[in-house]
């Protein structure tokens, strides 16, 4: 299999390849518009065809490349059930197996970020979009964020995950690229909480700016990045 990690240095965006090298089927996690041409050049040098494309949940800090990427590969644009884009293919739900070939992800429901929010189970790797950063957790004070939705989807869910599980966010400002879910419980500090209720007063006490590109981000994404 190959899996690869892009990083998009304005937003400090991961994005995932995912792909078959025998069928040549791949799959994009968390596509920015701006490094869709690098996609696509990756894609053609590696031989490998786009079968699909999704994002974790609506970004608020960079405009999705999930239209431009159906436009230019014919691949199918899939996000989670509770998305308000309008503009997917494909929804998938909690529980449900996404499969390109013979690469099967298990689709977990982590809400919280916001209400979209989708992880991904690729074997031991887990996709944890902004529920789970390194060291950190996505903020929750926009789009729909709940902390307490974030407590749930963390305590009952992602880190109910083998300690050994890779953990691969959709963000880092740090430089770090990957974790464990057991690091994580230990050494995370949002996650040395005694309850739900000093897990949401941690999360509202944070008082952060908007992100710059929220006001264009979100209703463009809204359209798979495409102007809505
Ligand atoms: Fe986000």
């Amino acid at each position: 299999m190959i899996f690869r990690q892009m990083f998009d240095r304005d937003s400090s965006t991961y994005t995932y390849l995912i792909a078959q090298r025998e069928s040549g089927e791949a799959i994009l996690v968390d596509p920015v518009i701006t490094q869709v041409p690098q996609y696509l050049q990756l894609l053609n040098e590696l031989g490998l065809g786009l079968v699909i494309a999704i994002d974790t949940h609506i970004h608020a800090d960079h405009v999705t490349g999930l239209g431009a990427l159906r436009d230019e590969t014919l691949c199918a644009v899939v996000m989670g059930e509770h998305t308000k884009a309008d503009c997917v293919n494909y929804k998938v739900r909690e529980g449900e197996q996404l499969k390109a070939g013979d690469i099967s992800m298990e689709v977990i429901y982590t809400p919280g970020h916001t209400d979209d929010s989708y992880s991904f189970l690729l074997g031991n790797r887990g996709l944890t979009g902004d529920t789970l950063l390194i060291r950190g957790t996505g903020r929750t004070d926009f789009q729909n964020g709940d902390p307490a939705a974030q407590y749930n989807s963390l305590f009952n869910k992602l880190l109910k995950l083998p300690g050994d599980t890779l953990v691969y966010p959709a963000h880092d400002y740090n430089g770090m690229t990957v974790s464990t879910i057991g690091e994580e419980r230990q050494h995370n500090p949002r996650l040395q909480v005694g309850s739900e209720q000093e897990y949401v007063d941690l999360m509202n006490g944070l008082d952060l700016e908007d992100p710059k590109l929220m006001d264009i981000a979100v209703p463009s994404n809204l359209a798979c990045g495409l102007v809505p």
